[in-house]
């Protein structure tokens, strides 16, 4: 019996890796596909004032618009990195963003977006003047991009990154650590780079309502990065009681559901969801009011 379980568990193993491989191949397939068609498409999400909840910027988020389905960065960004795709990904993100950069300028929204940048795409040979390039060729600056990356890159790729870092800034674009407090979270790191912008991952914003030690943590992270110079950015932001106590806490930017979900871009989302979150704002200040 123990024999016959032993050839069964073998012939059990074998398909299953296989089924693994050819899976793995099969998404690596569809995604080079998906870059070769230009599948991708971008959503965006506003980053508000706290104090008045007009929108400051947008963060650019990609989607995959396959047929049947818009698949969330979740399930195809690490794949891309391990696979060596991101690249080619980013760059169509980049032409994305600064066209419609142009487009609301055409129309009067002067609005900055906020782009993602993954760890190969930052750290590729030409990675500035091929972001310059695309910049110049849509006649938009770069002083109304920010480049959102992680405090791991600049940890990791130290030498490197710094050298990257001060070009992008000498060229005019913004920079911004995304998810602190995630990982490694070094303090070191925002005092060491030229970085302008922090933003507090959702992680360190749910626990606010019931945590009193999150509450002081945040509030310490706030006073002490903008005593370094830097805007800080609340990520998640989801409920009433969040945006208040970061408010009072000095936060002076928010992202999250409470102001506006990542939404396609058609022509009347600036001012609609301007609008609508300016409404979400003074309507918790109403219900502040005695
Ligand atoms: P991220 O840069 O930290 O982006 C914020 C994520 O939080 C987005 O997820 C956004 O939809 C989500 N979010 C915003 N507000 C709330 C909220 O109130 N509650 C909750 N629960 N979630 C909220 P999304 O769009 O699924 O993107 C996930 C991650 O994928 C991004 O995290 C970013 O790291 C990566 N990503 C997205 N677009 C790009 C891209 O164009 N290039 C690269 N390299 N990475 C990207
Ligand atoms: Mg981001
Ligand atoms: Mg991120
Ligand atoms: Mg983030």
């Amino acid at each position: 019996a123990a024999k016959a379980a032993g050839g069964s568990r073998l012939r059990f193993f074998e398909p299953a890796i296989a089924q693994k491989a050819q899976a793995r191949l099969n998404l690596r397939n569809k995604l080079k596909r998906a870059i070769a068609r230009r599948e991708f498409v971008l959503h965006f999400q506003p980053i508000v004032a706290m104090a008045t909840g007009a929108h400051v910027h947008y963060e650019a988020l990609v989607r995959w618009n396959r047929p049947k389905a818009l698949v969330q960065p979740a399930q195809f960004i690490e794949f891309a990195e391990n696979e060596g795709l991101i690249n080619h990904i980013g760059r169509q993100v980049f032409d994305m963003a600064f066209a419609q950069l142009r487009d609301w300028a055409g129309e009067g929204v002067p609005a900055t977006m906020a782009v993602n940048v993954s760890r190969s795409q930052f750290l590729e040979e030409d990675f500035v003047e091929d972001l310059l390039a695309r910049a110049t060729r849509h006649g938009v600056a770069p002083s109304r991009m920010v480049l959102e990356i992680t405090e791991s890159l600049l940890i990791t790729d130290s030498a490197a990154a710094k050298v990257v870092l001060a070009r992008l800034i000498a060229s005019g674009f913004r920079i911004a650590v995304d998810d602190f407090g995630v990982g490694y979270s070094s303090l070191s790191v925002l005092v060491e780079y030229p970085v302008q912008i922090v933003k507090l991952d959702k992680s360190l914003i749910r626990p606010l309502e019931c945590d009193p030690r999150a509450r002081a943590m945040v509030s310490g992270f706030i006073a002490l990065f903008q005593s370094l110079g830097l805007e800080v950015v609340a990520e998640g932001v989801e409920t009433a009681v969040q945006h208040e106590f970061l408010a009072a806490a000095g936060c002076n930017l928010g992202q999250g559901w409470l102001y506006g979900k990542p939404m396609p871009a058609t022509p009347a989302l600036a001012a609609a969801s301007a609008m609508e979150s300016r409404l979400v704002v003074s309507r918790l200040r109403d219900k502040d009011r005695p």
